[in-house]
């Protein structure tokens, strides 16, 4: 499988660590994608209306799909989990974003990679940092730990604490 890609993982209702690893299993056990990496649980507060605190993490894939493609089986795996869109930023069963996808730089109306919110989550930026602090934002071009030096402070408000060391080899 030739593309190299990150995603971001995210859900805050019901077993949250339980509906993650469900995604990551229906992801691996697809053919279209080999999880490389997998960082830990974090336990991050919400953004936009009140709800409960949403459980996150970032892993690293290789897959064989282009990047339309693989918006569309991420889309059809929240689907099958049981996702049903309400309100912007509300409650989620699981939320799966494609952060980067190799160094591509892709803006269309329903596709944008790198992921335009990454530097602006802390949720994404800790556990992205904890896989490969060293990969370099492709449009940015700064590393992802260098980013979150520099935006811990502005985003101090975000939580984020890690529940669950991961043990991924
Ligand atoms: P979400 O609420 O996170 O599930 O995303 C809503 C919409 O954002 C999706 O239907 C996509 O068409 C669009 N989108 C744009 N860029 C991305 C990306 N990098 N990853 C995932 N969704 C994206």
């Amino acid at each position: 499988m030739k593309n190299a890609v990150y995603l971001s993982l995210g859900s805050n209702i019901s077993n949250r660590e339980e509906n993650i690893v469900l995604a990551l299993t229906v992801l691996q056990s697809s053919g279209f994608a080999s999880i490389k990496k997998i960082s830990s649980f974090y336990n991050t507060s919400p953004i936009g209306p009140k709800q409960r605190s949403f459980c996150n993490i970032a892993i690293k894939a290789q897959t064989n799909l282009n990047p339309e493609k693989l918006l569309l089986f991420i889309k059809h795996i929240e689907y099958i989990l049981g996702r049903i869109n309400t309100i912007k930023w509300g409650p989620r069963i699981i939320d799966i974003d494609i952060l980067f996808f190799g160094n591509q730089v892709i803006s269309s109306s329903f596709l944008t990679v790198p992921h335009k919110e990454i530097q602006n989550r802390l949720f994404v930026l800790v556990p992205l940092c904890e896989i490969s602090g060293n990969f370099i934002h492709p449009v940015l071009k700064r590393k992802i730990r260098n980013i979150l030096c520099e935006k811990s402070l502005t985003l101090k408000h975000q939580k984020v604490r890690i529940t669950q060391a991961c043990n991924f080899e």
